[in-house]
């Protein structure tokens, strides 16, 4: 079934003569259980894109549903990891608290809670530092942990913008394995979007490639990795 559909999207900032359009007319849906990728050049849109999606901007023209239903605000079964990991997560409040946090808003238990962002922690393979705090924990580590806050809330759609350009080669590496197996394990649908071909070749089932600004599909191709 169809997870994503994005129809029609235009995204334009400021208006007159200083409007720069950042998404022209861009279409395209993603598939229940999909690891897609968007790739394309720095400036070229994808995070608007990306912001337009998750309902953080609200596009110019256009449609984004969620299984079938519209977009406006930040729906909950979606979640977001961005690039930043340093200002994403809250420095006062342990690793555990941080990823609990978007949970306090759910109809949820504080134990139901408390299990949660322990399975989510324990999935990417954090579930010894729980009461240390982000600022103990190295880059990678921390961005693992915003990964375990943005599963334990189970979202139906992960988007992440550029999630692993702040960490080393080696970490990101690792981080691309871990995004793969959550991935598979969850049956989770997933969007990511990076300016590295490489790494979205080697992360997704797909890959959608943008053009130069403003952004316009001009490939979209399955991957095929070997089977394991
Ligand atoms: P990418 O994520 O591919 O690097 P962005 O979506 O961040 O691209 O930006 C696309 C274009 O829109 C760029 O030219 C950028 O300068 C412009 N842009 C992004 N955000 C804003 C904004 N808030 N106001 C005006 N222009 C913006
Ligand atoms: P390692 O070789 O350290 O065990 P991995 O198991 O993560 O690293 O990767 C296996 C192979 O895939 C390595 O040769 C690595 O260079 C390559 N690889 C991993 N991530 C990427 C990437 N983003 N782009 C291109 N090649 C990659």
């Amino acid at each position: 079934s169809t997870m994503l559909e994005v129809s029609g999207l235009n995204h334009r900032y400021g208006a007159g003569e200083k409007a720069h359009v950042a998404v022209n007319d861009l279409s395209f849906t993603v598939e229940t259980g999909q690891l897609a990728s968007i790739v394309g050049p720095s400036g070229c849109g994808k995070s608007t894109l990306l912001r337009c999606i998750a309902g953080l901007v609200k596009p110019t023209s256009g449609r984004v549903s969620l299984h079938g239903d519209d977009v406006s605000g930040v729906p909950e079964d979606l979640a977001v990891v961005f690039q930043d990991y340093s200002r994403s997560l809250f420095p006062w409040l342990s690793v555990a608290k941080n990823v609990e946090f978007p949970l306090r808003w759910r109809n949820l238990s504080r134990s139901e809670r408390r299990t949660r962002a322990q399975e989510a922690l324990e999935s990417v393979g954090l579930s010894g530092v729980g009461s240390k705090f982000p600022w103990q924990l190295s880059g990678g580590m921390q961005q693992r942990v915003s990964i375990a806050r943005a599963l334990a809330s189970r979202p139906a759609l992960l988007l992440m913008d550029e999630p692993f350009a702040s960490v080393d080669a080696q970490t990101r590496f690792e981080l691309e394995d871990l995004t793969r197996r959550v991935q598979r394990e969850n049956g989770s649908t997933v969007l990511v979007v990076t300016h590295d071909i490489d790494e979205s070749v080697y992360l997704s089932d797909r890959v959608l490639v943008l053009s130069k600004s403003p952004a316009t599909i001009v490939a979209d191709l399955p991957v095929g990795l070997p089977a394991e």
